[in-house]
């Protein structure tokens, strides 16, 4: 097939095996049994349930030759995310996160990103045409690319093209809070927040970037700029949203057991961005989605085993699928 398509999502930055503490309070300094290689990586969360609710899908990473790196790519591919930009490359470990979780609900992380195959995503003139042609309606970006200097360069140039090109980015700042002192990685923050159509913090990222602030006022500076959307993720306590016309819808979350809360964010992201670019649901009813499928991500061991098809959401919901 040739010529250009649209609708599509995209999405770009680390792909990451992940390992989880089956006990609480190690913070990764005990041995202790782990259970995993999961496929990860917030980005990678976000594009599998883009794939999942329906979204034809690309994503720009990379891999090692290992067998970490295909536990990654049959994950993604098998859910119809193409993988012409996920690179394999030689000599370098895939990337990989272990998790361990305490029980004041707090979690303690230890990456390998900088010096994996996971800091190598495609960037290159030829990688930025291919993402052009496969005819975006968003592309998204987490803040957890931003740890990474190199890493949040690239992002923010890629991100600037698409955005000149016409696509909607999307951007959950994901911050870090331990990167804050850095003037670098603030700057790229508010780089991507000044062309960004979809705002997605988290309840944490808006206490850090707009402290004191309400939700309304801080949305209407965003809406009132290049914004369609505002949406702020409450994890327990559901969600809230404003769009451009300063309409306002709230959800309340579901009651679900916790099992594992990682991802949440990121399926919560790609289920809104998907649906409402689709051009097949309201703001109202994206969102409903969206805080379902977060709901429902909480509720198994693994950052995206608790991703969910449109199928799922809606019969959790139980409406019509
Ligand atoms: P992440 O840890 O992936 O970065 P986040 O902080 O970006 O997550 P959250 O607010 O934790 O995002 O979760 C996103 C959405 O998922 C929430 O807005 C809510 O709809 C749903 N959700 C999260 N936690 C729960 C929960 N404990 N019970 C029900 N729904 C939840
Ligand atoms: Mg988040």
């Amino acid at each position: 097939m040739s010529g250009k398509e649209s609708g599509g999502i995209g999405s770009l930055g680390e792909l990451l095996v992940e390992f989880v503490c089956t006990e609480k309070d190690g913070h990764n300094r005990r041995a202790a049994p782990y259970v995993g290689p999961f496929a990860s990586g917030a980005p990678g969360i976000f594009i599998d349930q883009a794939a999942r609710v329906g979204a034809r899908a690309i994503f720009a990473g990379a891999v090692g030759d290992d067998a970490f790196g295909s536990v990654l790519r049959q994950r993604l591919t098998e859910v119809g995310v193409s993988d012409k930009l996920i690179a394999t490359v030689p000599g370098i470990p895939t990337g990989s996160a272990f998790v361990s979780y305490n029980t004041d609900g707090s979690r303690d992380f230890v990456f390998n990103i900088a010096h994996s195959a996971a800091s190598h995503f495609p960037r290159d003139s030829k990688a930025l045409e291919t993402l052009k042609q496969f005819g975006l309606a968003a592309f998204h970006i987490s803040g957890s690319t931003l740890g990474n200097p190199a890493m949040a360069k690239a992002a923010l140039v890629i991100c600037r093209a698409l955005h000149d090109a016409g696509v909607a980015i999307s951007f959950d700042p994901n911050i870090r809070k331990e990167l804050l002192a850095d003037p670098s990685y603030m700057e790229t923050v508010r780089s991507l927040l000044a062309i960004s159509a979809f705002v997605l913090p988290s309840a944490e990222d808006f206490e850090v970037l707009f402290p004191g602030e309400e939700f309304g006022t801080f949305s209407r500076r965003f809406l009132d700029g290049r914004a369609r959307f505002v949406i702020l993720k409450r994890g327990e306590k559901g969600c809230v949203g404003m769009d451009a016309s300063g309409v306002v819808e709230e959800f309340d979350a579901h009651k679900v057991e916790v099992v594992d809360p990682t991802g949440a964010g990121d399926c919560f992201c790609a289920t809104f961005v998907a649906l409402v670019t689709s051009g097949n649901f309201s703001f109202r009813e994206a969102l409903r989605r969206a805080n379902a499928a977060g709901a429902l991500a909480v509720g198994k061991i693994g950052p995206m085993e608790g991703n969910s098809s449109l199928a799922e959401i809606e019969a959790f919901l139980g409406c019509r699928a």
